[in-house]
């Protein structure tokens, strides 16, 4: 096993373009020379009980973490979060290869039915993003502290109050901490830097051809065979089983993908959304398809005639081929001026700056799930708009054998960060607009 995991290390990148995800463009390219560390070791045991203790973060206490949640913790927290403050908790009706099953919660809102809840907050996608999963239990548990005792949240040098606790508790919040219970379980035992689900219906025989990348399964611009210029498409996504960047034989052709899509289709009145992932400080709005346009509403992704044009950054949408996605004016201030908000709020907690772009500056994606959470309005206009983002937490660690692996500065740092940038998201949201009125 061992030999498998090194050389799989060693190689992927000349087997699977890894040099050219989106995360590692900021980092260093994935690491050649021998190295032992894993960064900050995943926790044995469970410090939640069998889900009788709920997590509490780094907002309501002074505290270091030493250790990464496994995924059994993962379960365990979400369940002390139901027994301790009466939570309720669902799971998705779609199991993964491996039999594991996709659960959330639910947080405050005025009223229980599903249209109470106006933020979706979503993490551990990418297997190997260590620390993210944490980071979101970790916020919701803070958050729920606070509410409960009165008290205001502190994550490093960005401090909230009581008073916005409340608010931000208010807005009804929806959150799936692990939405990739299969590769992280197999990332945890591996230490293999493993990014992507473990689905075999694909594989060819090869370790690396497991597994499909759920963020580009989704069903925005997911054919990017057909819908990108072919001078981009191999940065896109690609068609190989054994690319870290695996588009899967269909959109939503896995369980995981399905799920998040099936959180959005049951609280259909989410108007925010944020993807977690790491690392590469930022904070990522749509769209990630190609630069943005706000002037000519058919130049869009529902238009075909754009298809062979779309995804080259360097043209002038407008101008001979150039080709923008299309975003509504008002839509786009939005976006932009929450994504500044939780940039802003990130940069502030521990002191690390992060940058606040278009997906597309980054590197033009398709099938991913922040343009698909807000693409949704637009292809089925009976759907609520939801604004998508993809937040970046961490900046990488270039000792570690896999760079997403934080060190024990780093994750604490993150998880500071993770917990200012859900609390300003959710701030953001509520100053921002949550929709219509109407409840339950
Ligand atoms: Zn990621």
């Amino acid at each position: 096993m061992k030999f498998t995991s090194l050389y799989y290390v060693a190689f992927a990148p000349l087997l699977s373009q890894a040099c050219l995800l989106p995360e590692e463009r900021e980092g260093l390219p994935r690491v050649l020379k021998r190295q032992t560390s894993n960064g900050v070791p995943i926790a044995t045991g469970d410090r939640f009980s069998g889900g009788t203790i709920a997590p509490r973060g780094l907002g309501t206490q002074t505290a270091t973490l030493t250790n990464i949640l496994n995924v059994n913790e993962i379960n365990s927290g979400l369940k002390g979060l139901a027994s301790v403050y009466g939570i309720s908790t669902f799971a998705t009706p779609y199991k993964t290869v491996n039999g594991a099953t996709i659960s959330g919660g639910k947080v405050g809102g005025n009223g229980t039915c599903n249209n109470a809840y106006r933020v979706y907050l979503n993490a551990g996608i990418h297997a190997r993003e260590r620390g993210g999963p944490d980071g979101l239990l970790y916020f919701i548990g803070d958050l729920l502290y606070a509410n409960k005792n009165n008290v205001g949240l502190k994550y490093g040098s960005k401090s909230y109050t009581a008073a916005q606790v409340k608010t931000a508790y208010s807005t009804g919040i929806v959150f799936v901490p692990l939405s990739n219970p299969d590769g992280v379980a197999y990332d945890h035992s591996s230490n293999s830097c493993w990014r992507k689900n473990r689905n075999t219906a694909s594989s060819t025989g090869s370790a690396a051809s497991i597994g499909v990348d759920l963020n580009r399964n989704f069903d925005f611009v997911w054919d990017f065979t057909k819908k990108f210029a072919s001078s981009v498409r191999s940065s896109v996504a690609s068609t190989s089983p054994s690319s870290e960047t695996y588009h899967g034989t269909a959109a939503f052709s896995e369980p995981e993908t399905k799920s998040i899509k099936y959180v959005m289709d049951t609280f259909a009145k989410v108007r925010w959304f944020i993807d977690l992932h790491s690392y590469a400080g930022d904070v990522l709005y749509s769209w990630g398809s190609d630069e943005n346009q706000s002037s000519s509403p058919t130049m869009n992704f529902l238009n075909s005639a754009y298809d062979s044009v779309r995804g080259i950054l360097t043209d002038t949408p407008g101008s001979g081929n150039g080709y923008g996605e299309y975003t509504p004016a008002a839509e786009n201030t939005a976006n932009v001026a929450a994504a500044k908000r939780i940039g802003s709020a990130m940069s502030t907690a521990a002191g690390r700056t992060y940058a606040v772009i278009p997906a597309a500056d980054l590197y033009p994606t398709s099938g991913a799930s922040d343009d698909y959470s807000y693409s949704r309005h637009f292809a089925d206009t009976s759907k609520n708009l939801i604004h998508g983002y993809t937040v970046e937490f961490g900046f990488g660690n270039s000792a570690a054998s896999c760079p997403f692996y934080p060190t024990q500065a780093q994750h604490n740092s993150n998880i500071k960060e993770i917990g200012a940038g859900f609390m300003e998201m959710l701030l953001a949201g509520n100053d921002l607009g949550l929709g219509d009125k109407t409840v339950c």
